[in-house]
Parts: C-alpha cells; sequence; structure tokens
C-alpha cells in the first residue's frame, strides 16, 4: 500500500504582485497599486491541486527560512498537503515578481532562491517519501540533475509524469522514464526545436518519438490531446468564462497523475484533467482558484 497517491518534486515561491498603469522601461520608476503576495511555483501549485481534489499528496521542494516559506507551508497544510518532505534553508524562498498592466500583460523577474538548492542529494535522502507515493511528477523549476536523481531514483512500478517547464532539451533516460510528458504548445516546441511541425499531432508524435512512454499537449481553451503510441486522441475542452488561467496547466497535471494512478486510462483521465483546468481558469489566481472534487462535479 501507498501512503500517497501523488508526491510532487518541484518548485515553491512567492508570487509578488503589483498593478501598474505601464510596466517601467529601464531606468524607470513607476508608481503601482497595492502589492498582492500569494503562494505559487508549479511544484506547490501542483500539490495543492491534488490535495484540494482529495489526492493524499506530499511535497519534496525547499524554501527559506523566512515569511514567505512560512506562507507557502500555511498554504500547503490548510490544502490538506502532507508538508514533511519541505525541506527549509540555504537560500531565500523563491519569488516571483510580477507587475501587470491594464492589458494583463506582464513582466515577471524569477529568483529561483532555495529551489535552486534543492539537491539531487536532497532526492535521495528523501528516498522514503519516493517509496511510499504511487505517482511522481515534476517540473523544471529545480535543477535539472535533481530531476534526474528522482527518475534514478523511482522505485520500479512507480510512475513519472513530467511537465518540462519552464522548458529545455531533456536527457534522454528523463524522456524515457515520463509516462506521460505534459507540454503546452510553447514547451513542445522548444523541445522540438525547429523541425516541430504546426500541428498539435505533429509534436505528440515528434515528442512520443524522443523516447517518453506517453504524451499530452494541452491546448488552453480547446483542451489537449493524447497519445500514447496506438494513436491520438483528442480530449474536449469544458466551455467556461475564464477569468484568470494562471496556474491552469499545473491543476491539469496535477489531475491527471492523480487519476492515472488511481487506474484511469490516458484519455480518461486527460478528461477529468481537462474539467479541473477549466473549473481553475474560472477564478484568480492559481491555489486560490483549485476546485474540489465536489466543484469539478458540479462543473
Ligand atoms: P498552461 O497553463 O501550461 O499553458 P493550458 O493553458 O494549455 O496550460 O491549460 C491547461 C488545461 O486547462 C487545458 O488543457 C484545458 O483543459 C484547461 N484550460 C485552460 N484554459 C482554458 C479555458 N480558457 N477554458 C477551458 N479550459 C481551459
Amino acid at each position: 500500500m501507498y501512503d500517497y497517491d501523488l508526491l510532487v518534486v518541484g518548485s515553491a515561491n512567492a508570487d509578488l504582485v503589483i498593478g501598474v498603469e505601464r510596466r517601467p522601461a529601464a531606468g524607470e520608476t513607476v508608481l503601482g497599486g497595492d502589492l498582492s503576495t500569494h503562494p505559487g511555483g508549479k511544484g506547490a501549485n501542483q500539490a495543492v491541486a491534488a490535495a484540494r481534489l482529495g489526492a493524499r499528496t506530499a511535497l519534496l521542494a525547499r524554501v527559506g527560512e523566512d515569511g514567505h516559506g512560512r506562507l507557502l507551508l500555511d498554504s500547503l497544510r490548510s490544502a490538506g498537503v502532507d508538508p514533511s518532505g519541505v525541506l527549509a534553508g540555504g537560500a531565500p524562498t523563491g519569488v516571483a515578481l510580477i507587475t501587470v498592466d491594464p492589458s494583463g500583460d506582464n513582466s515577471i523577474v524569477v529568483s529561483p532562491g532555495a529551489n535552486a538548492r534543492l539537491t539531487p542529494a536532497d532526492v535521495r535522502e528523501s528516498a522514503a517519501l519516493l517509496r511510499a507515493a504511487r505517482v511522481v511528477s515534476a517540473q523544471l523549476e529545480i535543477p535539472l540533475e535533481t530531476v534526474v536523481e528522482v527518475v534514478r531514483n523511482l522505485p520500479s512500478g512507480t510512475r513519472f509524469v513530467l511537465n518540462p517547464s519552464p522548458p529545455r532539451p531533456l536527457p534522454a533516460e528523463v524522456l524515457a522514464a515520463c509516462d506521460p510528458l505534459i507540454v503546452n504548445e510553447h514547451e513542445a516546441r522548444v523541445i522540438l526545436g525547429e523541425d516541430a511541425g504546426a500541428e498539435p499531432e505533429d509534436w505528440a508524435r515528434g515528442l512520443l518519438a524522443m523516447g517518453p512512454r506517453s504524451v499530452v499537449v494541452t491546448l488552453g481553451a480547446e483542451g489537449a490531446l493524447v497519445y500514447d503510441g496506438s494513436g491520438t486522441a483528442r480530449v474536449a475542452s469544458v466551455k467556461v468564462d475564464a477569468v484568470d488561467t494562471t496556474g491552469a496547466g499545473d491543476a491539469f497535471t496535477a489531475a491527471l497523475a492523480w487519476k492515472l494512478g488511481a487506474g484511469a486510462s490516458l484519455a480518461q483521465a486527460a478528461g477529468y484533467a481537462a474539467r479541473v483546468g477549466a473549473a481553475a481558469v474560472t477564478r484568480a489566481g492559481a491555489q486560490e482558484s483549485y476546485p474540489t472534487a465536489e466543484e469539478v462535479e458540479q462543473l
């Protein structure tokens, strides 16, 4: 028996957001509105999304010994995430400094901080967590060598799900472990390079040829595409009034990983994940926007 339906290995950031009339040019100072501070980072987002749905979830991450770290731990705990794998110290908590203008365009500076100090040694020392999880998911806001170490330490039979964001070329041993690799259009194009092709079907086929056991391409309001080698299948989106798409991909990935672990097929799991993603875009924010299983049912 597994203690956790899902172990997320990834980042935890504080998102510091200021609304501005105009984003500043070099050397310029502009006045903005009040600062708002939100728990974020792809790893913490995924963990909160899964736990809100009812998955028994743990997070392996690193935060600083500071107020932002405490904000993140509070958010994880109140969603029901087991925070025992959240290590503290080594650097300040990761931060994203975000300015947003009235049209919704933003400029973002990310300081990875403690996320950059989540090391392969931290993964080895968390072997018990890895053994306790049915599914392990990761993203790329932590060092790539840490993700490589996760793959090397996966117990046989444990499913691995990767959202390669922010995208970069991936080593063959990481690609071979993914079941599935989950990408949006931008991530697909970066990983595939110049020969990406024009259509989501091209990206899915191209990515599968690089080694993962299955591929999911998310397409925003268009839903998603799944491909496991036996053929591609489109997954419809749910029509909703989108308010804020921040963190939709993280909610989608978490829901998909959880459902796969519970025995769903890739297409079934993606269908459920599309409902979770759609619910998440109907509310502002990332972690604050994630639905419970009941809210997904009611959609
Ligand atoms: P990312 O945030 O990584 O770019 P997407 O924007 O593709 O990911 O969103 C992930 C998933 O969330 C989509 O596959 C879809 O199921 C759902 N989703 C996103 N935006 C919308 C929307 N406007 N309406 C309905 N569903 C959406």
